[in-house]
């Protein structure tokens, strides 16, 4: 399976970090060993000394697909979670200023946390009407709505299934809202997804 990644998708986020609102979506990908196992702990890696988390709709493909419609894009799912993207910002910061791809910054090991799915038939929802939240400490850090999204996720399946053929157990991280920040050891992430409880992170 592969993890694809959107960036940018939510404008306030793509203000906060002083980035393009973009005009078509921002792509990159992480390996499937960036899976941090669940229920295992965070360790941030030693590489950086600020790596952040991105809160995100992460939406699971279920069928095999290649040249998308948008119009035809909701059949190629019906779950969903949300999940981390763990950035190792310093990492990032340097390769962008000299125009590197930024991969490693954003593939490494136990950087891509999924929480548990849901059917987007059990949540009541549509795909551009979720709520999703990220809370460090007990305390809220990050929160978003999917309509607030840039780009649809049926406009992303169809964007990125014109480069990749997308199979079944393939990942979508869509992007993050505002609110992005440094973890440190011993935080506690917990997401949700319409107010359900998707995964529970320890920083170490
Ligand atoms: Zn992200």
């Amino acid at each position: 399976m592969k993890i694809l990644c959107i960036g940018r998708n939510y404008a306030d986020h793509a203000k906060e970090l002083k980035n393009e609102v973009p005009t078509e979506p921002v792509v990159f990908s992480k390996p499937d060993s960036s899976i941090l196992v669940p229920r295992r702990p965070f360790f941030i890696p030693d590489f950086s000394e600020d790596v952040h988390h991105e809160l995100e709709l992460v939406v699971r493909i279920n069928r095999l697909g290649k040249h998308i419609a948008p119009k035809f894009a909701h059949k190629y799912y019906d779950e969903v979670t949300v999940g981390i993207d763990f950035t190792a910002r310093d990492v990032q910061s340097q390769l962008k200023a000299k125009g590197l791809p930024w991969e490693k910054a954003k593939g490494f090991d136990g950087s891509a946390v999924v929480g548990k799915f849901f059917t987007l038939e059990s949540l009541g929802k549509g795909i551009q009407d979720i709520d999703i939240q990220l809370d460090v400490n007990d305390t809220l850090r990050q929160s978003g709505n999917t309509s607030e999204m840039i780009f649809s996720v049926n406009d992303l399946i169809s964007h990125l299934s014109a480069y990749y053929t997308l199979r079944q157990g393939d990942l979508i991280f869509t992007g993050t809202p505002a609110g992005v920040a440094r973890v440190n050891r011993d935080d506690k992430l917990v997401g949700f997804i319409e107010g359900k409880k998707a995964f529970a992170v320890d920083v170490k």
